[in-house]
C-alpha cells in the first residue's frame, strides 16, 4: 500500500498573501502621499476614504479566496480517502466520483465562514491602526503648524514629521495576537491562517468521509518532520473513540504537538489495520 503524497497549498496560500501584500503597499503609498506640513481634516478624510476602498477590495478577494480554498482542501481530503480505501485508483478517478455528503457540505460552509472571519479580523485590525495613526498625524500636524515658527523650529518640525511618517508606516505592520497569545505580523498571520485552515478542512473532510464509510482508523502521514510531529508520523489513530484497539483517539492528540498551526500532516483512512505495510505494522505494534 502506498499512500498519496501530502498536499501542498503553497500556491493557494501565496495567492492570498499577495492580496494582503498588495493592499499594504497601496495603503503605504496613500500614507506616504500625505503632506504632513499641511495636513488638514479634509486631507485626512480623503486618505481614510482611499484606505477604506483598498481594504474593502481586499476583503472581497479574501472572502472569495476562502470559499475556493476550503472547498479545494475538503475535496482533496475526500479524494485522498477514496484512494487510500481503494474506492478510487488515483486522484483523477477519485475526482470523477467524488461527492460531498451532508456533513462535508456543512463542514465547508462552517470552515469557510470561520476562515473569512479570521481574515476579516486582520483587515479590521489594520483599518483601526491606520485610522488611529492618521488621526494622530492630523492632530500633530495641526499643533506643529500653529503658530508657525513660534513653538517649533524647522528642525523640530522635521523631526516630528519624520516621527509621524514612521508611525504611519508602522500602523500597517502592527501585530495580531491569536487565541493562544502569540503575536504575529499581519502577513505572517495571514499565511498561517490560510495554510492551517486549508489543512484543517482537509483533515476534517477526510474524517467525515471515512466515518460515513464506517472506517474507524487512519494513519498520520510522514515527511520526516523535525518538530514534535515526528513522534506521530506513521502512527495509527482512531477516528471513532469506541473503535477497538489501543490507539489514541484523533481528537485527544495534543494540539501543540500535532495538527498545530502550519502543520503539514494529513490523515490516510484505513479500514483494516492488518492491511498496513510491514514497517507501519511494526511501528504501531500490530
Ligand atoms: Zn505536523
Amino acid at each position: 500500500m502506498l499512500f498519496p503524497p501530502e498536499p501542498s497549498y503553497d500556491y493557494d496560500v501565496r495567492k492570498l498573501v499577495k492580496y494582503y501584500e498588495t493592499a499594504v503597499e497601496d495603503i503605504l503609498r496613500e500614507l506616504h502621499r500625505i503632506d504632513l506640513t499641511n495636513f488638514q481634516r479634509a486631507n485626512a478624510i480623503a486618505t481614510l476614504k482611499s484606505v477604506g476602498e483598498i481594504l474593502a477590495d481586499l476583503n472581497g478577494n479574501a472572502t472569495e479566496w476562502a470559499g475556493e480554498a476550503i472547498t479545494k482542501a475538503a475535496t482533496d481530503g475526500i479524494a485522498r480517502t477514496l484512494i487510500t480505501l481503494g474506492v478510487a485508483e488515483n486522484a483523477q478517478q477519485a475526482q470523477s466520483f467524488l461527492l460531498f455528503n451532508r456533513i462535508n457540505r456543512e463542514l465547508v460552509k462552517a470552515a469557510t465562514a470561520d476562515t473569512q472571519a479570521d481574515l476579516l479580523a486582520v483587515t479590521q485590525n489594520v483599518d483601526r491602526k491606520v485610522r488611529a495613526a492618521v488621526r494622530f498625524a492630523t492632530a500633530a500636524a495641526l499643533r506643529n503648524n500653529l503658530p508657525k515658527g513660534v513653538n517649533a523650529t524647522a528642525s523640530i518640525r522635521q523631526a516630528i514629521t519624520a516621527d509621524l511618517r514612521k508611525k504611519l508606516g508602522e500602523s500597517v505592520e502592527v501585530g495580531i495576537i491569536d487565541a493562544a497569545g502569540n503575536k504575529w505580523k499581519p502577513i505572517t498571520y495571514v499565511d498561517m491562517i490560510a495554510r492551517t485552515k486549508m489543512m484543517e478542512a482537509h483533515k476534517e473532510a477526510t474524517v467525515n468521509e471515512a466515518l460515513s464509510r464506517e472506517v474507524m482508523y487512519a494513519v498520520i502521514s510522514a515527511h520526516g518532520a523535525k518538530d514534535m510531529c515526528r513522534l506521530y508520523e506513521g502512527k495509527v489513530v482512531k477516528l471513532d473513540p469506541s473503535a477497538p484497539g489501543d490507539y489514541p483517539y484523533l481528537y485527544n492528540l495534543p494540539r501543540r504537538d500535532i495538527f498545530h498551526p502550519n502543520c503539514k500532516h494529513v490523515l490516510s483512512p484505513i479500514r483494516r489495520l492488518d492491511s498496513l505495510p510491514d514497517d507501519l505494522l511494526e511501528l504501531n505494534g500490530i
